[in-house]
């Protein structure tokens, strides 16, 4: 079946519903969003901080925070991409109030602003501590109003669609690549669809389910850049894999991972080896208190000397009931589990959060093919640099889902559908009977980035790695040819290939930089060790 839209948007989490929005506003067409699972299911969803703006020019400015954000990234991030994010952050807050998004406000009515790691003042506009959750509360209801967007959950994109479809050779040094939109796996049919579209959008968030332990939902399988990838746009700076330092160990439950909040460490909460051994003295004289980067590599080095599956928190020493009422949710949620957090120490373990990289994209958020965009987790804007500002990602997402929405509009009558593009061809192909393979080989995926390309890595670790996941994408590409395309499959050819851009990207870093830690090139002593 061939379907024809205005504006394809692949992803549905704050990044694609905001450009949808933007777009279909401008009434020039029509928008299809589709999303791999419902459309409640996103990284979005799952933020608890906030959202960063400066928003009160009585105490902070534009200045302070180019300037917080460029030493989190380490001093590597584009300066254009940050005075674009950080310039543009308060009207796009207007946006998402406007859309239907609330932010808490304090007495005054002023946005009750909160200050977070990095960050030189109060400049998070946050509601509660669910904040995604009402982010994408609000722009799911204003986008299911929208007589323009169509919305098509359960819609799995395969693969976008260039001149490669046409039969013409397209390599990575091909000029003028054009996307003409995607092939979308039909949830009723299960057959391959051709969905033409004059601009298409890659909205598909992060890849952290390609480590064995993640604080992202499983959609997070990184299918937008291995598909822009394969379709040979570029892609960059995928070694800054941010990681959280303390979710709870919980070997049933890893995708995702329960977060222990940060906050826990600034309320008391001491890191100990399970046999009741402090440890951070060896690595900063913060203690538990240093940064999140700093702890996730302390806590990695001891779990990989101590051949550990995790270390623990300490919360014992503090009051139980006051314990209780600073985190309820923490509370029950380990006593579920059988541990009283206030007489019993907390397993916890770093997992895979955030990732800086993903497919290149200029000021109005156009990738380096032509007609496709990228905004939000699965882009590259340059904003990050080398390791994330808390709270800059969601904020990131609407500025440039909106210098997207600009551009796409100001562009989209130049182009139109009259192509002759093949449908998804699987003649020959077999109902994979053998399932297991691919179970099998996402869990191996998992085992090989965390182990190999983690928070420290080396040249030999990444070296192994590099093997390992060859090994399985040339048995997962032979598997792919045979059987017809499932969304279990794409999406372990996704992950395998996500991993080695990861791998390959930290490679070819030489050098210990923000979040790119490797014992070859060392910045710290202990990882010498
Ligand atoms: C626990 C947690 C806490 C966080 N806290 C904060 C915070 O406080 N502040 C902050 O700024 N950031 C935070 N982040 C990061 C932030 O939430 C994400 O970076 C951001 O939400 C990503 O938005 P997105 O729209 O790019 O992707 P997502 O919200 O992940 O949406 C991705 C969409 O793409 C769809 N999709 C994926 N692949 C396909 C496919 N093949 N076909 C069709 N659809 C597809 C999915 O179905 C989904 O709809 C946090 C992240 C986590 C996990």
């Amino acid at each position: 079946m061939i379907q024809k839209f205005d504006f394809l948007v692949i992803g549905g989490g704050i990044a694609g519903m905001s450009y949808a929005l933007s777009v279909a506003k401008s009434g020039k067409g029509k928008v299809a969003l589709v999303c791999k699972t419902t459309l409640d299911e996103a990284n979005t969803a799952k933020a608890q901080g906030g959202v960063a703006a400066v928003t009160n020019l009585d105490v902070d400015n534009f200045e302070k925070h180019i300037n917080d954000t460029i030493i989190a990234g380490d001093y590597i991030s584009d300066l254009a991409a940050v005075k674009h994010v950080v310039c543009n952050a308060p009207n796009a807050i207007k946006a998402l109030v406007q859309w239907g998004v609330e932010f808490d406000k304090n007495g005054k009515g002023e946005y009750d602003l909160h200050r977070e790691g990095g960050h030189s003042d109060f400049r998070i506009l946050h509601h509660a501590d669910d904040t995604g959750f009402e982010i994408q509360r609000g722009l799911m209801a204003a986008v299911r109003k929208n007589e323009n967007i169509t919305v098509l959950e359960n819609h799995y994109a395969v693969e976008i669609i260039t001149q490669h479809h046409l039969g013409v050779q397209v390599t990575r040094k091909t000029p003028n690549i054009e996307c003409y939109g995607a092939y979308i796996l039909n949830p009723e049919t299960q057959k391959v669809d051709t969905f033409l579209s004059k601009v298409t959008l890659m909205a598909t968030g992060g890849v952290g389910a390609v480590y064995a332990m993640t604080s992202n939902p499983v959609i997070a399988t990184g299918d937008g850049i291995a598909m822009a990838y394969r379709a040979k746009a570029t892609v960059k700076d995928m070694e800054f894999v941010q990681f959280h330092p303390t979710v709870l160990y919980n070997p049933s439950e890893t995708h995702p991972a329960f977060l222990i909040t940060e906050a826990m460490r600034g309320y008391g909460a001491v890191l100990r080896l399970p046999n009741g051994k402090e440890f951070m003295q060896k690595y900063d004289e913060r203690l538990s208190l240093a940064p999140r980067d700093i702890v996730a590599r302390a806590i990695d080095h001891e779990m990989k000397i101590h051949g550990l599956d995790y270390v623990c928190l300490d919360l014992t020493h503090k009051d139980a009931e006051e314990t209780k009422r600073h985190f309820p949710h923490i509370y029950e949620k380990c006593l579920s589990m059988g541990i009283d957090i206030t007489k019993q120490y907390i397993p916890v373990c770093p997992s895979a959060h955030y990732m800086c990289g993903g497919i290149k994209v200029d000021l109005n958020g156009e990738s380096s093919i032509s007609r496709l965009y990228a905004v939000g987790e699965c882009s590259c804007t340059g904003l990050h640099g080398g390791n994330r500002l808390a709270s800059n990602s969601l904020i990131e997402a609407v500025v440039y889902a909106q210098s997207a929405a600009e551009h796409a509009l100001l562009m989209v009558d130049n182009y139109d559908f009259n192509l002759k593009v093949p449908e998804w061809n699987d003649e020959g192909t077999l109902t994979n009977e053998e399932h297991v393979l691919i179970t099998q080989s996402v869990r191996e995926v998992g085992e090989i980035m965390s182990n190999y390309v983690g928070i420290v890595r080396s040249n030999l670790r990444l070296k192994r790695a590099w093997d390992r996941l060859d090994l399985l994408y040339e048995e997962t590409e032979e598997l792919f040819k045979r059987v017809t395309a499932t969304k279990d499959i794409c999406e372990l050819r996704n992950m395998i290939n996500v991993g080695y851009l990861i791998t390959r990207q930290a490679i070819e870093r030489k050098e210990s930089r923000g979040l790119h830690y490797t014992v070859d090139y060392p910045k710290h002593a202990y990882d010498q060790q």
